[in-house]
């Protein structure tokens, strides 16, 4: 792994983190065996009828301080090669 150009602005380490993260609301219809139409031996939680995406954020996260930052922090890494 090559050092990167990134320092967090508070204790100046560069071992960062991106991290995405997001709430799903998963749904599976009641049927005649299993819930979920694609479940009928059992249950399996990723065979699901509907998934939709209720909150989602992107941010970066200093590993020695805990400091996390905002999007246009991440932006600025993300867009490198455009
Ligand atoms: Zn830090």
């Amino acid at each position: 792994m090559k050092d990167n150009e990134y320092k967090c602005p508070i204790c100046n380490g560069s071992d960062l983190t991106l991290r995405h993260e997001a709430s799903y609301v998963y749904s599976y219809k009641i049927d005649s065996d299993k819930p979920g139409l694609l479940n009928s031996d059992v249950f399996l939680s990723y065979q699901y009828d509907k998934r939709e995406n209720t909150n989602s954020r992107n941010y970066i996260e200093c590993n020695q301080c805990g400091t996390q930052f905002p999007c246009n922090f991440l932006n600025r890494i993300i867009g490198e090669d455009d």
